[in-house]
């Protein structure tokens, strides 16, 4: 089977939604690489599992556009150091690295064939800012090379809020801020994510709901500041934030 054809009309679209919806200019380049990435995104998933949207139509909004958003909050510095936790086909952290390439995005998953697809699109794309690294969020988290390093940390889709704080938060520098994607439960999810934030050494910022075209429900994104280094002994073991989430 031959994957889709991707016609240019997709992405004149999601350039006129990404000026419109979210004030983003998008050049021919990072357009150029978006197709690209699809293309290849749409090969690689015939032989391993990376995505369960595959109408173009769709990747562009609930792929592209969605990982878009976060450009609408992320500041633009050199040298910014970002990285997305459970990035699975690099979504949204590839998307970042494309529209930030004056930043260091570090793209990160547990599994390491989705980031063999990582690394083939960063050839592929001629991205010099972006690194793998294949490990788990709470792993990460203990190492001196990963804790409180990252000036921004990302996540979409990847658990239930307690948990996710706990694979984030020790990731971020103090100062730093962790951003989520979340879906329609995003303001009760931060509720009951409350006192994992406060013990992590996170304090709520703000929880921004963003409309996107085609999808019923809205996207949010929540911000979370590090104020305080988070405690030794978090994250705890691989497994137990989802197993024993801090409630
Ligand atoms: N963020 C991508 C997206 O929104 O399309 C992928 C979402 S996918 C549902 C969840 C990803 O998180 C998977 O690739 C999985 O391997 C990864 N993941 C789950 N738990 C993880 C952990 N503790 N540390 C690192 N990666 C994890």
């Amino acid at each position: 089977m031959t994957p889709p054809d991707i016609g240019e009309a997709h992405w004149r679209e999601l350039r006129a939604r990404a000026k419109s919806l979210l004030n983003l200019e998008l050049n021919a380049e990072q357009l150029g690489r978006f197709a690209r990435f699809t293309t290849l995104l749409l090969e690689w998933n015939q032989r391993i599992n990376l995505t369960g949207i595959t109408d173009p139509d769709e990747i562009a909004v609930k792929h592209f556009l969605d990982s878009l958003t976060l450009a609408t909050v992320i500041p633009r510095f050199d040298g910014l150091r970002i990285v997305d936790v459970g990035t699975g086909a690099g979504f949204p952290g590839l998307v970042i690295a494309i529209m930030y390439p004056e930043c260091q995005v570090t793209l990160m998953d547990s599994t390491g064939k989705k980031l063999r697809f990582i690394e083939h699109i960063g050839e592929a794309l001629g991205l010099g800012n972006i690194r793998v690294l294949h490990s788990r969020a709470e792993d990460a988290g203990r190492s001196r090379s990963h804790r409180e390093v990252y000036d921004i940390v990302t996540a979409r889709a990847v658990a239930p809020m307690p948990a996710l704080m706990e694979y984030t938060l020790p990731l971020a520098k103090l100062e730093g801020q962790v951003i989520v994607m979340r879906g329609a439960e995003a303001y009760d999810e931060s509720n009951a994510a409350a006192r994992a934030i406060d013990i992590l050494g996170g304090e709520l910022y703000a929880i921004e709901e963003i409309r996107l075209p085609t999808l019923s429900n809205s996207r949010y994104l929540v911000l979370v500041d590090k104020v305080e280094p988070t405690p030794r002994g978090y994250p705890r073991n691989a497994g137990t934030p989802t197993r024993e989430p801090i409630v």
